[in-house]
């Protein structure tokens, strides 16, 4: 290649692409968080079940611990609550539920079965092979994050570095996470293209100084995308793309 095809293609395409962890990559809340809180509830004898709308209006309520508390408290005339009525005891019963389920979250992210949603994998070859870097940023827990890429993208693993959990002190939608990404990526934040899902995601990436394409997810599709630099309900796969990597230029066919 020489140096003016090099400088062109340099400044038509995204140096790095960056993955949001949940809601991205996978429905995590939906798929992962949910189920496995309904799995911890049925092996504990606790007689509910958290379908897609309900536990949408419990997301509200941030925190594992917290959410299960502020539910029971609603429920007080059933199980677990209706025998558990010491608030110190409810508090112990609240952490062991939470610790099972933070454990059963982890079995389920290592067998495989958060399915990656449309598109993803599609992208994350199509970036690869036009010489982009990859990385999922994400302050989530660490080993989930790093356990979806590991069992849902193998081929591609070791080219996907995981920023994640409390590598950063500052959360979404503090920049953090994304400018620590491009530091140690060695790439041009301005030539970064962040794929989020919520309005949360969104600021980080325009804090950042970087391009944000949102891929709506099901517990975010209300949100304020305003800021976006695009919006769309999913990456697509192949042959149903709603954006191919090499669009991702600039000027591009959308930006
Ligand atoms: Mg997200």
């Amino acid at each position: 290649m020489n140096t003016q095809t090099r400088a062109l293609r340099n400044f038509d395409y995204p140096e790095a692409l960056l993955f949001d962890c949940d809601g991205v990559l996978c429905e995590t809340e939906r798929d992962g968080h949910r189920v496995t809180f309904n799995r911890t509830f049925k092996e504990f004898g606790i007689p509910h079940e958290w379908d897609v709308e309900l536990y949408g209006e419990l997301l509200k309520i941030g925190g594992g611990k917290e959410r299960m508390t502020h539910y029971f408290d609603g429920v007080p005339d059933t199980e677990p609550w209706k025998s558990v009525t010491d608030p110190n005891e409810r508090k112990e019963l609240v952490k062991k539920l939470h610790l099972r389920k933070t454990e059963m979250f982890l079995e389920l992210v290592y067998e495989g079965a958060l399915p990656l949603r449309p598109g993803v994998k599609r992208m994350v070859k199509e970036a690869l092979e036009n010489g982009a870097k990859v990385a999922v940023c994400s302050t989530s827990n660490e080993k989930a994050v790093q356990g979806i890429v590991n069992t849902m993208l193998p081929e591609f693993a070791d080219r996907m570095p995981v920023f994640a959990g409390d590598i950063v002190p500052k959360k979404k939608p503090a920049p953090d996470i994304y400018l620590l990404a491009a530091k140690t990526l060695n790439v041009n934040p301005a030539r970064c293209v962040v794929v989020e899902d919520t309005h949360i995601g969104c600021s980080a990436a325009k804090a950042a100084g970087m391009r944000c394409c949102v891929t709506k997810s099901i517990y975010s599709e209300d949100e304020d995308f305003s800021r976006a630099d695009a919006v769309f309900d999913c990456l697509g796969d192949e042959g149903d793309e709603r954006v191919k990597f090499h669009q991702l230029t600039t000027p591009g066919d959308f930006w």
